[in-house]
């Protein structure tokens, strides 16, 4: 649900009637709206509508208690400019996550690079997504696209494996073409990172057995300076 729910905010409108409300969901994929479907155990039919050059499918559900779900989770008719951050607990929040970024969401390789990103039309919305990311240590930073209208959520270099592991993780739903740009990068031009055990910072590996961040590694090694010279104060007493 959580992976939907950011899917809806992402690529969704909600309209709201007397006669019954109804959520719409559109994607050039087809088979993560079936999946949708059946993670929802429903079975709403999906159209497919014909764009000026290629086709799109959409989902329309109007199941009532789902929509007054997202509509109090902060989902608006007129979404972008408006659109509250929900209340996702945090062992959803990858989940919802993945799913705003299958909607919203950009991945490339770029000069073997890999460029993460988000757009939305609410800076409001963006901000609240980098703090936190920011909390599950991935850090981002966010842009306001020239004409002014739209705002990109990047994700920094230090972080694409933090993000491409947080993404994925235990994922029953996501798109499949999305995740095989991360797979390809990773198993490519990937660079060789680790954790470091003190503060949890991802940072490139520099070299064999590195269990520590440069700054936490002289942090340690000044800890074994004083008592490796206690000891030996210790020993020259006696
Ligand atoms: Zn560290």
């Amino acid at each position: 649900m959580a992976y939907i729910l950011g899917y809806v905010y992402a690529d969704g409108s909600i309209r709201i009637r007397n006669s019954g409300s109804e959520v719409t969901i559109k994607s050039k994929d087809k088979s993560i709206l079936s999946k949708m479907n059946f993670l929802m155990e429903s079975s709403y039919p999906i159209h497919k509508e014909l764009r000026t050059k290629n086709y799109i499918y959409v989902l329309s559900i109007s199941r009532k208690a789902l929509v007054k779900d997202l509509v109090s989770l902060g989902l608006t008719p007129k979404k972008s400019f408006t659109m509250k951050f929900p209340t996702v607990p945090s062992e959803f929040f990858f989940h919802f996550v993945r799913g705003y970024f299958d909607g919203d969401g950009h991945v490339r390789i770029l000069y073997k690079s890999l460029e993460i990103s988000f757009t939305s039309g609410s800076s409001e919305f963006l901000n609240k997504l980098q703090s936190r990311l920011d909390e599950n240590n991935i850090v981002s930073k966010i842009y306001q696209q020239s004409n002014g209208n739209y705002f990109i959520l990047k994700i920094l270099n230090v972080s694409r494996e933090e993000a491409y592991i947080a993404f994925y993780k235990d994922a029953n739903i996501y798109l499949e073409r999305k995740k095989k740009v991360f797979d390809e990068f990773f198993s490519k031009f990937h660079i060789k990172t680790i954790q470091c055990v003190d503060c949890n910072k991802r940072v490139v590996k520099t070299g064999n057995n590195q269990k520590r961040c440069q700054e936490c590694k002289n942090i340690n090694q000044r800890r074994l300076n004083r008592i490796s010279y206690k000891k030996r104060k210790n020993y020259l007493r006696k």
